[in-house]
C-alpha cells in the first residue's frame, strides 16, 4: 500500500519504519529541514533502539523516503497517517493545533480522496474536527478513521511489530477494510485488530493510559506509606502483583511518571471529562499524586541533609524519563535538578545517552559526567532517577569511595539496601522502610 505519515518524530518515525519493513512504500513528512535533511542523510534524531538500522534497510529498498514536500507526498499515497504532538494545552487539555493545521493542508493539497487516519493521541470528537476541516478546504470525498499507537519508547519497534492489539476506530467498512488489510501482516499468529468506532477508539487511547498511570500512582501513594509503616513496597509488590487478577506489570514505584504521553494525555482525559460535566476524580487524584512524587528524592535529601542545600552538591544517574530513550520530555530528572538548584545546591548528571539532549536545555546548576562514576566525585549524594541498566549493579566500593558524603536516594528501587549499607553508604529508596 502507498503510504503517507505526517510528523517524523518518536511515532511516525517508527510507525513509517514498520509500515516500510511489512513491504508498504512509505513517505514520512516533517516540517523540520533539519530533520527530514539528517533523515536523508542516514541520520535519525531520535534514540531509539533498532531503529536506525530498519531506517537504513528500507531506504535501501526504496520503500521509505522522507519529505518536507507534503504535495509530493500525498501524490503518492492513498493511506495519510497524522502522527504530529498533540502537547498540552495551557488548561490541561490537548492542543489540536498541529493535527487540525495537517488536517488543513491536506484538504488543500490533496488532488484524490484520502483515508485519514489519525495516529496521534486525540480527544474524543477531534475526528469530527478533522472531517469539518477537510470538507471546509475541499470538495473531495476523504474519509477519516482513528488508530492511536500504543509502542512504548525503549522498545518502540518490538511493540508496534508484535503489538498487544492494534485500535481500529472506524465509522465506514471502506475504511475498516483498508486498515485491515494494511495490519494483516501483524496479525498472522494472532488476531490483534480490535475493531471500533472511531470515538470508541480515541477514548481507548486515553483510557489505557490513564489506567497505566493509575497504577503507578497508587504504588506512589503506597510506597510512600510503606516508608512511614516501615513496610517494604517491593515485598507488597509482589504479593499483590501475584494475583492474576492484578498481575505484575506496572506496578513499580519510582519517582514520579514523565514522558511525552502519560502527564499530558491523564490531563487531557481529565479535562475532557471536567468539560462533559462528569469529572474523573480518580483521573485527578493520578495527576495530583504524581505532581508531588516527582519531587520525592529532594523531599528525602532535604529530611537526611537539611532543608538548607547551598553548597551542596549532587550526582544524579539517569536524565532520560526512562530507560532506553533519550526522551526528557517531563522527565522526573529534570524536576529533581529544578529544585535541588532552587535550594542551592549543584549537581553533575550522567546518563547513557541523554546527555546531549540535556545539555541543549541549558540548565542553571547542571554539570554533566561521560562516565557515571566520574559525577560521584566529592558529592554530598547520589540520586538515582532512570532505570537504565548501567546502574543496576554499580560498583558499590567505587561509589563509596567517590563520593563525599554516603546517601544514595534510590528512585527507582534498583539496589539491593543491605548490600548498599554493606558497602558503608546510607539508603534510602522509594517505600523500603526508612
Ligand atoms: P514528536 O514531537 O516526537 O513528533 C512530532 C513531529 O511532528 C515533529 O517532528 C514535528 O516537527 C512534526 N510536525 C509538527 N507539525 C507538523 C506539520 N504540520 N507537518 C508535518 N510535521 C509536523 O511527537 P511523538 O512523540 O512522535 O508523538 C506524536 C503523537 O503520538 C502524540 O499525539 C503522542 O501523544 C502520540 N504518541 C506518542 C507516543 C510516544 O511514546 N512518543 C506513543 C503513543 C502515542
Amino acid at each position: 500500500m502507498d503510504l503517507a505519515v505526517i510528523g517524523s518524530g518518536y511515532v511516525g518515525l517508527v510507525a513509517g519504519a514498520c509500515l516500510a519493513d511489512a513491504g508498504n512504500h512509505v513517505v514520512c513528512v516533517d516540517v523540520s529541514v533539519e530533520k527530514i535533511d539528517l533523515l536523508n542523510q542516514g541520520g535519525v534524531p531520535i534514540y531509539e533502539p533498532g531503529l536506525e538500522g530498519l531506517i537504513a534497510r528500507n531506504r535501501s529498498k526504496s520503500r521509505l523516503s522522507f519529505t518536507t514536500n507534503l504535495k509530493q507526498a500525498l501524490d503518492s499515497s492513498e493511506v495519510v497517517f497524522i502522527a504530529v504532538g498533540t502537547p498540552e494545552d495551557e488548561d490541561g487539555s490537548a492542543d489540536l493545533s498541529h493535527v487540525l493545521a495537517v488536517a488543513e493542508q491536506i484538504a488543500e493539497q490533496a488532488s484524490e480522496a484520502k483515508l485519514v487516519v489519525t495516529k496521534s493521541t486525540v480527544p474524543v470528537g477531534t475526528a469530527d474536527k478533522i472531517r469539518a476541516k477537510l470538507a471546509e478546504h475541499s470538495d473531495l470525498e476523504h474519509r477519516v478513521a482513528s488508530n492511536p499507537e500504543f509502542l512504548k519508547e525503549g522498545a518502540a519497534i518490538a511493540d508496534f511489530q508484535k503489538p498487544d492489539r492494534i485500535i481500529i476506530g472506524c465509522d465506514d467498512a471502506t475504511s475498516q477494510a483498508q486498515l485491515e488489510r494494511l495490519y494483516a501482516p501483524f496479525n498472522r499468529r494472532e488476531r490483534r485488530v480490535v475493531s471500533m468506532s472511531v470515538r470508541s477508539a480515541e477514548l481507548t487511547k486515553y483510557a489505557a493510559n490513564a489506567m497505566l498511570a493509575t497504577r503507578i500512582s497508587f504504588m506512589n501513594e503506597l510506597a510512600n506509606l510503606c516508608d512511614d509503616l516501615g513496610a517494604d513496597i517491593t515485598d507488597v509488590r509482589y504479593g499483590m502483583g501475584s494475583d492474576r487478577r492484578i498481575g505484575p506489570h506496572f506496578l513499580f514505584p519510582g519517582c514520579g511518571y514523565g514522558g511525552s504521553c502519560f502527564p499530558k494525555d491523564v490531563k487531557a482525559l481529565a479535562s475532557t471529562a471536567r468539560e462533559r460535566g462528569q469529572p474523573l476524580e480518580v483521573v485527578e487524584a493520578v495527576e495530583r499524586v504524581n505532581a508531588e512524587q516527582r519531587t520525592i528524592l529532594v523531599r528525602k535529601a532535604v529530611d537526611a541533609l537539611g532543608a538548607d542545600l547551598s553548597g551542596k552538591h549532587f550526582a544524579l544517574w539517569g536524565l532520560a524519563f526512562k530507560a532506553n530513550t533519550d526522551d526528557l520530555r517531563e522527565a522526573p530528572s529534570l524536576y529533581t535538578v529544578a529544585e535541588l538548584t532552587r535550594r542551592g545546591a549543584t549537581v553533575t548528571a550522567h546518563d547513557p545517552v541523554a546527555i546531549p539532549a540535556t545539555k541543549a536545555l541549558g540548565l542553571p546548576g547542571l554539570s554533566f559526567a561521560e562516565d557515571m562514576y566520574d559525577a560521584l566525585e566529592g558529592c554530598d549524594a547520589l540520586l538515582i532517577c532512570t532505570d537504565w541498566n548501567d546502574y543496576r549493579s554499580p560498583s558499590l566500593a567505587r561509589v563509596q569511595t567517590a563520593l563525599k558524603g554516603d546517601w544514595v536516594f534510590d528512585g527507582r528501587n534498583l539496589l539491593n539496601p543491605d548490600e548498599v549499607r554493606s558497602a558503608g553508604l546510607r539508603y534510602s529508596g522509594i517505600g523500603r522502610g526508612r
